[in-house]
């Protein structure tokens, strides 16, 4: 039986994308996010769904516990789970500022910390981040998106280096312009319109599935071969 594969953010997008795409290629899963019902909708064989926020690390812990006791280690770790609210800087609130922060970089060390030391220990193990193109390079309206996104560049490859000798890989995906709800998040009229309206004018973005396939042929690559950082974008998207 092929091994277990935990995916955050596995209610809508590319985590949902995601989670098919490993039920698929015959993997039993763990699939976290807020949102329930949007999970076992899915109707995925072997696949424990629970409710938890990224943010709850004891919450997050009891699920990865009881997935590891129905289906064995977690092999490989998706920290998927992301929000994006956009706007000018100094149009900025709090209270988004603080959203995209705790759960864009926070999550996603609390995602580590949760397997990194099992996997050490097994050394063997597999965690994909899903970064950006704007953690890349910057865009005008996402400052504080952006600064999560460059975090999570950065502290995958930190980590990386880490726990390269435990034959632990790190991985950080980045996708371009995806068509999923995260920029329906934005409260700022313009620049959630702006989006859109640029996705339009090229043809469409990305498709949750192309970015699906990227994670999962980058994770089932042989342990001794490690995609340190993918970044995929429509063709005809400029920046
Ligand atoms: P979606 O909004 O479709 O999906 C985001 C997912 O994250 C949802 O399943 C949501 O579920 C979950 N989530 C958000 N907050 C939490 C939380 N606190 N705890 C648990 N789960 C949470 O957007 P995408 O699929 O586009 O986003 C997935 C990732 O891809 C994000 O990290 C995003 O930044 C990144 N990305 C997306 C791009 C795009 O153009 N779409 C481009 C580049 C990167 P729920 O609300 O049920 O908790």
């Amino acid at each position: 039986m092929n091994k277990l594969v935990i995916i955050t953010g596995a209610s809508s997008g590319i985590g949902a994308a995601t989670a098919k795409a490993f039920s698929a290629a015959g993997h039993p899963l763990l699939l976290i996010a807020r949102r329930l019902e949007p999970m076992e909708a899915l109707k995925l064989p072997n696949a424990l769904c629970r409710a938890v926020d990224v943010l709850d690390s004891v919450g997050f812990k009891t699920a990865i516990d009881d997935a590891q006791a129905k289906f064995g280690p977690a092999e490989i770790l998706v920290n998927n789970a992301g929000v994006m609210m956009n706007a000018p800087a100094a149009e900025g609130e709090t209270a988004q500022w603080d959203a995209m922060i705790d759960i864009n970089i926070k999550g996603v060390l609390t995602g580590i910390r949760l397997v990194i030391n099992d996997m050490i220990a097994r050394n063997s193990g597999t965690i994909v981040n899903i970064g950006s193109i704007a953690g890349v390079k910057t865009f005008g309206n996402h400052a504080v998106y952006c600064g999560t996104k460059f975090a999570v560049h950065a502290i995958t490859e930190t980590i990386r280096e880490e726990v390269s000798s435990k034959n632990v890989r790190l991985i950080t995906i980045a996708p371009g312009m995806v068509e999923t709800d995260l920029v329906n998040h934005t409260t700022h009229d313009a620049a959630r319109e702006g989006w859109w309206s640029y996705a339009k004018q090229i043809g469409g973005a990305l498709k949750p599935a192309d970015i699906a396939e990227a994670i999962v042929w980058s994770a089932k690559l042989p342990q001794s071969v490690c995609v340190r950082e993918m970044v995929i974008c429509p063709t005809k998207q400029e920046p």
